[in-house]
């Protein structure tokens, strides 16, 4: 049984498959600490028990070929049918995209791609550094405050700079936009992607 917060389709709206039609799958629960600016506060403890039957025939029903599952934190649920659901939506043919912060380890022989987005709190970061490798990309969002933090901790980690994506800070379209110029610059300089939210560019939300 997982907890489920919500189901929906949607476009992925940041990252690597910014852009492409996908089913939602948002799980319920978090890890400590919680990030006070979190747009999914209703996911820390907002759920009902469902089975991974069920979500796969929810996908099987919406006829989409990509997944996002993410939360809350949805690693958190690995052991108790996460797992299941992983090898289930696999065996179906249906590529699927974990978001996670990294908090909790990544296991090992996930079969879907993980992008993990670590978490800045209180001066450290809240990762999981043993796993890390596991992730497929990592998205930070950045803005003038952070920047040095994201480049101090993608050396420490030694990170692919060629899979690191660095999203405006901002929730609003006026706040993303009007930091696109620093973080674009930044992206030259140091070798990142740029990756803009689109779902807030598009929806202010
Ligand atoms: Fe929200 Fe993600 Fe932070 Fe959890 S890790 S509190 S879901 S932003």
């Amino acid at each position: 049984m997982l907890i489920l917060h919500e189901i929906f389709a949607s476009l992925q709206g940041e990252g690597p498959h910014t852009g492409r039609p996908a089913f939602f799958i948002r799980l319920s629960g978090c890890v400590a600490p919680l990030c006070p600016w979190c747009d999914t506060k209703g996911a820390w403890d907002q759920g009902s028990e469902t089975s991974v039957a069920s979500l796969v025939s929810a996908v099987k029903e919406s006829g989409h070929r990509f997944v996002v599952i993410t939360g809350g934190e949805p690693l958190r649920q690995w052991e108790t049918g996460l797992n299941e659901l992983d090898r289930a939506l696999f065996d179906l043919g249906v590529a699927v995209q974990y978001e996670t912060s990294g908090k909790v380890p990544i296991p090992e022989g996930i079969c879907g791609e993980v992008i993990c987005s670590p978490k800045y709190l209180a001066g450290a970061w809240h990762v999981d550094s043993e796993s890390l490798s596991r992730a497929h990309h990592y998205k930070f969002v950045a803005c003038e405050e952070t920047a040095t933090a994201i480049d101090a901790f993608v050396n420490a980690e030694h990170l692919d700079k060629d899979r690191v994506w660095l999203m405006p800070k901002g929730m609003t379209r006026e706040e993303q936009i009007e930091r696109l110029p620093f973080v674009w610059d930044h992206c030259v300089t140091n070798g990142y992607r740029l990756a803009s939210r689109l779902h807030i560019l598009a929806f202010d939300t």
